[in-house]
């Protein structure tokens, strides 16, 4: 592998696989894995925990002032810390992932994250993943990937996995929050989810994961040769 840095970026829906395949390759790369999904998380976290709603701009605003977040890598993976609490866990549920995908339409609140996961990037090879990766945040990244699986396989995926953490959850419902966040990070006006014009697509629908990771895998190495 070549020394120079390069920045990965990979976008699509909940519930593709983006984090699970990127932290797969990220250690096998030597890249470092940056969760923005995360930092959105961790703000619906600090809005749902002191009331602050969507819909009152000011009170977002005033709340984003008191909010710090910092990513730390321990062991390889990364840890979110809001306000110096590592949150990292805390953000796994489905009302927080509500909180993140309707605070995430609000301007100030991508304006807020954007210089942090630009500032990574411009310091390190990264593998980044969210929705708005290869369109707004990194447009010059050496490689673009728009990963996607129907929305009934994602749902699957993400049920397993909330019960897996033994949270009481039933696949109606995750399939419904699924396609709710769907479309609000579809049709949001700012850095809606579309894939960048030069992304590659991978469809993951039939592919169980190291099937995944061997398709990105190679999309990968094909763009870095
Ligand atoms: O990827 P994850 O499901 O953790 O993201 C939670 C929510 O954060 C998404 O539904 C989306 O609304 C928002 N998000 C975003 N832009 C990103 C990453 C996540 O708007 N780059």
């Amino acid at each position: 592998m070549n020394t120079k840095k390069i920045n990965i970026a990979i976008d699509g829906p909940s519930g593709a696989g983006k984090s699970t395949i990127a932290k797969i390759l990220a250690r096998e790369l030597g890249f470092i894995y940056v969760d923005t999904g995360a930092m959105y998380r961790s703000i619906g976290l600090y809005m749902l925990r002191n009331g602050v709603d969507s819909t009152d701009l000011p009170a977002v605003q005033a709340a984003l002032q008191g909010i710090e977040i910092n990513i730390a890598y321990v062991d390889g993976a990364q840890h979110i810390y809001l306000n110096g609490e590592d949150v990292s866990e805390l953000i796994r549920t489905e009302a927080v992932s509500k909180a993140a995908s309707a605070f995430s339409a609000i301007p100030e609140v991508r304006a807020f994250l954007l210089e942090l996961q630009r500032g990574l990037a411009a310091k390190n090879s990264v593998i980044m993943d969210g929705r708005d990766i290869g369109t707004v945040i990194l447009p010059n990244a050496e490689v673009k990937i728009f990963l996607t699986a129907d929305d009934t396989a994602r749902a699957e995926r993400r049920y397993k996995e909330l019960i897996e953490k033994g949270q009481e959850v039933t696949f109606e419902s995750v399939l419904e929050n699924i396609r709710q966040r769907d479309k609000n990070d579809s049709e949001r006006a700012l850095a809606p989810l579309k894939p960048a014009e030069d992304a590659i697509l991978v469809d993951t629908t039939k592919l169980d994961l190291m099937q995944s990771v061997e398709a990105m895998k190679s999309v990968i190495l094909e763009k870095m040769k």
